[in-house]
């Protein structure tokens, strides 16, 4: 009798993060439940008491390496991956967290903690591809629903993921949006930022805010000057480049020209 084909083992791991990205997977519902029958959901904390031992198929990896300890556990979750996948903006560029980059980490614990001499953390948060390879990313704050089931599918075919990295203006255009920015000189990042998640805000009247990260050679420059002309100054222009993907170096590189 020929050997039934044994199912792919698939990893999901939590480093610095919210588990807005995991619980994205757990919203997958009817999707999941075919995720599910066509693999082994080995290790997925949030959703099963699976085994941490062996090797991997595929990891999904969440979060962002901020500790001495995060990064020895990558390089084991790496090792024992076949595919590793980032998903979300913590885990691709070092998220919100980032944000110590630019501070002083230890005035931040001496602040937040009544025993900041028992915190052992790094001076910075970063993305996973500063510590091991990666071998595909998915951007997003959360990530897009429809892009992981993409992103799954295609690993289970053994295909590249299609996951457009056109700006989040050409979604606009392909959902028939008026541009917010032309037409009501609101603020918006649409032009710099990766597509994914369907031009989300912009289709609800609101600029976009970056949080899928930079797209392919964005003109950041470009889109600074234009953000002046609709009212901004030097501090609206640093902090509207400081959020979730302030590590990513585009928009790190366009925030350190608008101030520290
Ligand atoms: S990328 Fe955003 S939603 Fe995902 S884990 Fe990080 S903070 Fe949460
Ligand atoms: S429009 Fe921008 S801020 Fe809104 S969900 Fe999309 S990428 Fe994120």
């Amino acid at each position: 009798m020929a050997g039934v084909a044994r199912k792919p083992r698939v990893a999901v791991w939590k480093f610095s993060s919210c588990d807005g990205c995991q619980l994205t997977l757990l919203d997958c519902e009817d999707e999941l439940l075919a995720v599910a029958g066509a693999v082994d959901l080995a290790y997925f904390p949030e959703a099963t008491r699976g085994d941490i031992k062996g090797r991997y198929d595929l990891s999904l990896v969440e979060g962002s390496i901020t500790t001495p300890h995060d990064v020895e556990r990558v390089k084991d979750v790496r090792r024992r991956s076949k595919f590793l996948i980032t998903i979300g903006a913590c885990a691709t560029s070092g998220g919100i967290q980032a944000l110590r980059n630019f501070a002083d980490v230890k005035e931040y614990t001496s602040i937040v903690y009544a025993r900041p001499d028992f915190i052992e953390t790094l001076a910075t948060s970063t993305g996973i591809a500063d510590h091991v390879p990666v071998d595909f990313e998915l951007r997003g704050c959360p990530i897009s629903k429809r892009q992981l089931v993409e992103t799954i599918a295609a690993f289970l075919a053994g295909r590249k993921p299609v996951t457009p990295p056109h700006s989040v203006c050409v979604e606009c255009k392909l959902k028939g949006n008026v541009c917010v920015m032309v037409a009501h000189g609101t603020p918006c990042l649409g032009p710099v930022t990766h597509a994914g998640c369907g031009a989300l805000c912009p289709s609800y009247d609101r600029g976009c805010y970056g949080c899928f990260g930079p797209m392919e050679t964005p003109n950041t420059a470009s889109l600074s000057k234009e953000l002046r002309v609709l009212g901004m100054d030097e501090r609206a222009l640093h902090r509207v480049w400081r959020t979730f993907n302030a590590n990513a170096a585009p928009f790190r590189e366009e925030g350190q020209r608008h101030g520290r």
